[in-house]
């Protein structure tokens, strides 16, 4: 039902000036992973596609298991429930990255999935704000 193929090819390789952000995002997630509140080696992750200097609207801190599965564009539908109340988060790249998340799943005909693409407002055929 929806074209993921956009987003498919996307760049989620790291860039080293993200750590510029990192003390203003060690504040705002008090050192927890911000889409699933976990402490495991939380680092930032840029979202794409990158601005000229990392933005922290662009940005968010994320654990290993939930940079490991931005980067793979590959969730563990088991694992991911926390995903369907990262969508109503009131920061911008905590609903763009659970979105994005939930849009590498297969079954993209659940209406659960179209429920939670909306709250966080993002379209699925961009995988960008709508
Ligand atoms: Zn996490």
């Amino acid at each position: 039902m929806f074209a993921t193929s956009t987003m498919t090819r996307k760049r989620t390789k790291q860039r080293p000036q993200v750590g510029r952000l990192g003390k203003h995002l060690t504040r705002r997630s008090r050192g927890r992973c911000e889409l699933c509140d976990r402490r495991d080696e939380v680092r930032p992750f840029e979202l794409w596609p990158f601005p000229e200097e990392p933005d922290p609207e662009r940005t968010l801190m994320a654990c290993s298991r939930c940079r490991r599965w931005m980067e793979q564009e590959r969730i563990d539908p088991v694992e991911a429930h926390f995903l369907g109340s990262a969508v109503w988060s009131e920061l911008p790249p905590v609903r763009l990255a659970a979105a994005r998340l939930l849009l590498t799943r297969e079954d993209l005909d659940d209406p659960w999935l179209a429920d939670a693409l909306d709250a966080a407002d993002v379209d699925p055929g961009t995988g960008e704000f709508r």
